[in-house]
């Protein structure tokens, strides 16, 4: 049994194909999806997505959205989305410097969730591009 998976930006589709099981980070903590899981709609967080299928396993970076999973397809909607080689690594280690840079100041103009929330998103994206 297959569940078909795909990874929707507001630049378009970044992924989409048949698997076995798809395991993405909720706001209530990781979920697995099996064919034939029941309909649900959950927000994520800023995370790798993982697509097992044939035992191999397909990582891509999502920074957050949503999940729609019925019987048979499971659709992320993603505000940005990237498969590993899709992944400038300079610019996510830019940004990461960036972010940090920001959250070490103690300046009140600041905004801190910004800043935390760019370093998750440079982070997932140095780890699905495994360059951590
Ligand atoms: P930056 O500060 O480098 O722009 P960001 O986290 O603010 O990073 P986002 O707003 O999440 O960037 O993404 C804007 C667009 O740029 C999205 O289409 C996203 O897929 C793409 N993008 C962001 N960082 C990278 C990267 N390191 N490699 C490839 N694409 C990226």
């Amino acid at each position: 049994m297959m569940t078909n998976v795909s990874v929707v930006t507001p630049d378009g589709s970044v992924f989409e194909d048949d698997a076995e099981m798809v395991s993405a980070k909720s706001e209530q903590g990781e979920i697995g999806v099996l064919p034939n899981h029941i309909p649900l709609v959950t927000p994520l967080t800023i995370d790798a997505v993982r697509v097992k299928k044939e035992g191999s396993q397909e990582t891509i970076a999502v920074s957050g959205g949503f999940m729609e999973v019925r019987p048979d397809k499971v659709t992320i909607l993603a505000e940005a989305a990237e498969r590993p080689n899709e992944i400038d690594v300079e610019r996510a280690r830019e940004a990461k410097k960036r972010a940090e840079e920001r959250l070490d100041k103690n300046d009140e103009e600041i905004d801190k969730k910004r800043a935390k929330n760019a370093l998750m998103r440079a982070e997932i994206r140095l780890k699905v591009a495994d360059r951590t």
